[in-house]
């Protein structure tokens, strides 16, 4: 994934001003920063849920949102943008799963209705993906009938069902209560070792440390700093990130 100066606004409010980041395959970028510093705004402009004013984000080479026409850019067709999309799982901190499926069939929604898989085989893939998040005993059970912390594996999990490249997580732990939040994390780590390539916005230090190859902070809708976690989250070179950092440690 990369970010080429990427600006955006609000109307008059300018909430990203010049982004600039490259994640490579495999890589794990954790994002850090104050409240309404831009970090997930930044995250739906990958997959287009927001507009980018100006600049290119590209995932795997391409833009999601625009094709280049000349020396112009111009938006993507509707259908063209989903397609693009379902390479790119986006997990949010509200779990957003289909209240009226069971984890199975939320899980294998995505394949059956967009990649026109076959039941079955939708099927055998939402199990080994719930196995994975290891929810194994609980593929029939409705939301309701989960914890956050089971309802937000099966989120990962339906996410992965699309074989995405890239997965966004945007704080998908805040919402839970703390005993469940080391759950969602060592799910997420074990993606991590499986060489998943991730973009994740995080209050938890203690994951970016040990899971993050980089870390990210961004105030005021630039990054203000960024480079290897121990180094930034120990030694912070700018002012904005240490002050940041001694409120959230
Ligand atoms: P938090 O840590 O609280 O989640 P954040 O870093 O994710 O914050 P954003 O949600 O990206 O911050 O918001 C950045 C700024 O953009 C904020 O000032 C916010 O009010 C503003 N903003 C976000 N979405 C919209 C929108 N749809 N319309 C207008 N302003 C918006
Ligand atoms: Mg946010």
């Amino acid at each position: 994934v990369k970010f080429l100066n990427v600006h955006k606004n609000f109307g008059q409010l300018e909430v990203l001003k010049g982004i600039n980041l490259t994640v490579h395959k495999q890589q794990v970028v954790c994002l850090i920063g104050p409240s309404g510093s831009g970090k997930s705004t930044l995250l739906r402009c990958v997959n287009h849920l927001e507009m980018t004013t100006s600049g290119a984000i590209t995932v795997g080479g391409r833009m999601i949102g625009y094709d280049v026409h000349g020396d112009q850019l111009q938006e993507a067709s509707e259908a063209e943008i989903n397609k693009r999309r379902s390479k790119i799982g986006m997990v949010f901190q509200s779990f957003n799963l289909f209240g009226h499926m069971t984890a199975k069939e939320n899980v294998m929604f995505g394949p059956t209705k967009l990649l026109k898989m076959s039941k079955k085989d939708a099927e055998e893939h939402a199990c080994e993906l719930l196995r994975k998040v290891g929810l194994a005993d609980r593929m029939n059970n409705y939301p309701s009938q989960l914890s956050g912390g089971q309802q937000q594996r099966v989120a990962i999990a339906r996410a992965l069902s699309m074989k995405p490249e890239v997965m966004l997580f945007d704080e998908p732990t805040s919402a839970l209560d703390p005993e469940l939040v080391g759950e969602v994390l060592d799910v997420m780590k074990q993606l991590a070792r499986d060489g998943m390539t991730m973009i994740v916005v995080t209050h938890e230090m203690g994951f970016a440390r040990e899971v993050g190859d980089v870390v990210v902070f961004m105030d005021d809708g630039v990054i203000v700093e960024q480079g290897d976690p121990r180094e930034v989250l120990s030694n912070p070179q700018h002012e904005r990130t240490k002050s940041f950092l001694s409120k959230v440690i």
